[in-house]
């Protein structure tokens, strides 16, 4: 089946110089959510506002079900778009508020109504249809919404950081509330945020850009484990990024000496070139620490606690390993009782590390 949405090759330039989007590409599929990930800047809010229709791209097209809309005005495109600040009607009640789009579409009161009521049911509101938006809370406002975004059944919502204006305990129920809206109406959602674990938390694959490009388009947990770029690799979560150089046909890790990868010339990492380098990312969860050395740790090394912090459901050791620093992460308390100075056995394990190019 093709795809829902499918963006080609879109640039859009700010100022005459300033490129936001470089040569985007992506296809999202039927009921799929999406996530646009990246830090603030990178172009997450432009890319959104261009399928929406607020911006016109230089060059490049946009299509829904194969229909180009790139230049068709936000209106004529069937889709809604959801924003942090919920833009809802201050002198209209809730009820008003979600049955304005079904009105403007042509509907009668009475079905508008309906449908109003339909959707505020969806998003465990009806009860407050005749309150005005002032008299609910950030969360309550928030999922009218939504109900107003989904009540003339778009084949596609775009949302733009949502949840941000919500507290952590509320956001979170939230995330869980609008996956579970998203799998019942089967709508497709594009979702901007710049919160990886919101990111993880909901979407079906996340679009990580930096700097107007698309960095890698995958699960989360390919991106987790396998980040194609090295932006990828330090941008998602703890990763220790560890430089390698090449020896023969191995990459060997310059902190250590270590093979990090046994590698031909034709399984080069992503991004690996003849002439660039290569790091290895190791996740600080992976690294296995011990006070004594166990004989099947051939490749066990000696490390040094530089620092450690303990927040209660894990702990993590800051390292030196040969002058590089190490970051290695252990569920629960500090339960080796490692303090500033101590030496420790550190096991590298072979199959975690992920080759990058640099
Ligand atoms: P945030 O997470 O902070 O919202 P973002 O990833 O959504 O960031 P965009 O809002 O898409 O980033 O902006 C991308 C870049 O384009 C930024 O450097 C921004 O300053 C620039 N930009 C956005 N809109 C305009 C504009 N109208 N004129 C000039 N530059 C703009």
């Amino acid at each position: 089946m093709a795809a829902l949405l499918s963006v080609q090759n879109v640039s859009k330039t700010f100022q005459r110089k300033f490129k936001a989007l470089k040569d985007v590409s992506l296809e999202v599929g039927h009921g799929e959510f999406v996530a646009l990930l990246g830090p603030s800047g990178c172009g997450k809010t432009t890319l959104l506002a261009t399928l929406a229709g607020f911006l016109q791209p230089d060059i490049g097209s946009v299509f829904i079900e194969g229909q180009n809309v790139t230049h068709l005005p936000p209106h004529k495109r069937t889709l809604n778009t959801v924003f942090q600040s919920y833009a809802l009607f201050p002198h209209m009640t809730v009820l008003d508020n979600v049955a304005y789009g079904p009105l403007r579409s042509g509907a009668r009161k009475t079905e508008a109504r309906a449908r109003a009521h339909e959707s505020l049911e969806m998003v465990g509101l009806d009860h407050l249809a005749d309150r005005y938006p002032a008299q609910m809370s950030g969360g309550q406002r928030q999922r009218v919404a939504l109900a107003r975004a989904i009540v003339n059944r778009p084949k596609l919502l775009l949302l733009d950081e949502p949840l941000s204006a919500l507290d952590l305990k509320l956001r979170k129920r939230m995330q869980l509330e609008l996956k579970a809206l998203q799998e019942k109406l089967a709508i497709s959602f594009v979702f901007v945020t710049h919160d990886q674990e919101e990111a993880m938390a909901m979407a079906d694959r996340i679009v990580v850009m930096n700097q107007g490009v698309i960095e890698q388009i995958g699960t989360g947990d390919e991106i987790y484990k396998k980040p194609s770029t090295r932006f990828v690799a330090d941008f998602i979560g703890d990763a220790n990024l560890l430089e390698c150089e090449r020896d023969g046909h191995l990459w060997r890790l310059q902190c250590c000496g270590l093979p990090a990868g046994k590698l031909n010339h034709q399984a080069q990492p992503d991004g690996a070139t003849a002439t660039n380098s290569v790091v290895a990312m190791v996740r600080p969860e992976d690294i296995s620490l011990s006070r004594t050395r166990l004989s099947e740790q051939h490749e066990a090394l000696t490390a040094t606690v530089v620092d450690l912090i303990s927040i209660g459901s894990y702990t993590t050791v800051y390292l030196n390993l040969n002058d590089t620093r190490i970051e290695a992460r252990r569920l629960g308390a500090n339960d080796l009782a490692l303090k500033r100075g101590d030496t420790v056995y550190l096991g590298l394990p072979m199959q975690y590390i992920h080759l990058v190019g640099a």
